[in-house]
C-alpha cells in the first residue's frame, strides 16, 4: 500500500517537469531514470518521441503545408486580378490619350 502511494505522488512529480520547458541554451533532450527525454514543442512537453516523430507534430507540418499553399493560391489570384486590373486602367487611360 505505502508503495502504491509513493509511486502515485512519483507520478504527479513525473509530470510536473515534463510540463517545464528547457530554457534557452538547454539541450532538448535529457535522461531521466532510464530514458531520454526529448522536449517536444507540439506537445509542449516531455516525450520519448522526438520533435520529428511526433504525431501531432506531422498532422501540423501537412496543416501548415496546406494553408501555405492555400496562401499561396490566393496570393497569385489577387496579384492576378490586381495585373489585371492595372492593365485595364492603362489600357483605358491610353485610349483617353490616343483620341
Ligand atoms: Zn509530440
Amino acid at each position: 500500500m505505502k508503495k502504491d502511494v509513493k509511486s502515485k505522488r512519483d507520478q504527479k512529480q513525473d509530470e510536473a517537469w515534463k510540463k517545464i520547458p528547457p530554457k534557452q541554451g538547454e539541450p532538448l533532450t535529457k535522461k531521466v531514470g532510464k530514458k531520454e527525454w526529448h522536449w517536444c514543442e507540439h506537445h509542449m512537453a516531455y516525450t520519448i518521441h522526438k520533435p520529428a516523430d511526433c504525431c501531432l507534430g506531422k498532422d501540423q507540418a501537412i496543416k501548415a503545408n496546406m494553408q501555405a499553399k492555400a496562401a499561396i493560391k490566393e496570393e497569385d489570384d489577387d496579384s492576378t486580378n490586381y495585373v489585371k486590373a492595372l492593365l485595364a486602367s492603362i489600357n483605358a487611360a491610353n485610349d483617353d490619350n490616343d483620341k
